[in-house]
């Protein structure tokens, strides 16, 4: 899926600019839209009968970031090596560990923000609730970096 685009939003929204979302302009709730910072109905005027087209196409077109969502990533521990690129190479292993930040692996005992782990030279997934997956953001739902880079191709994502 591509991303989200703001522009397409904003041309299914009243574009009235009345602030009655609480965001400054019709614009600015359109970002949040398709960020998934905001929902449809908190415009009043898409619950009208006459934008009930418009809505339809929104809810279809904003499917990917409404709404609960799962996500899970498997290991394969007979082609895993231990490398570590898993982890030197995810986003948030990156924003918030110094080590990786610096091309090392984190230090152990774990660390709040971890998502993986070597233990006995085998990647271990240790709190998936990290995986920008499981953030509300389109661009983030769709992060599957930590499978593109593996060398072993050891890393699934479901
Ligand atoms: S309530 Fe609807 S019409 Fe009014 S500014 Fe927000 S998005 Fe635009
Ligand atoms: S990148 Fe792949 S092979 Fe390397 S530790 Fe991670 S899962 Fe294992
Ligand atoms: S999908 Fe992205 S955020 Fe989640 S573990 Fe893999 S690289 Fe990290």
């Amino acid at each position: 899926m591509g991303a989200i685009s703001v522009m397409k939003v904003y041309q299914l929204i009243p574009k009235t600019n009345c602030k009655e979302c609480g965001r400054s302009s019709c614009m600015a709730f359109a970002a949040d839209l398709a960020k998934g910072k905001a929902k449809i109905e908190e415009c009043p005027y898409l619950l009208e009968a006459k934008f009930s087209q418009q809505r339809k196409d929104l809810e279809e077109y904003l499917a990917p970031v409404l709404g609960d969502h799962e996500t899970h990533i498997e290991i394969d521990g007979e082609k895993c090596d231990g490398c570590g690129v898993c982890i030197l190479a995810c986003p948030i292993e990156a924003r918030y560990s110094e080590d990786v930040m610096s091309g090392k692996c984190p230090k152990y005992p774990l660390e709040e923000h971890l998502i993986f782990q070597i233990y006995d030279g085998k990647a271990k997934l240790v709190k998936l609730d990290n995986c920008r997956r499981l953030e509300n953001d389109a661009e983030a739902r769709n992060c599957s970096i930590c499978e593109s880079y593996c060398p072993q191709e050891a890393i699934k994502i479901i």
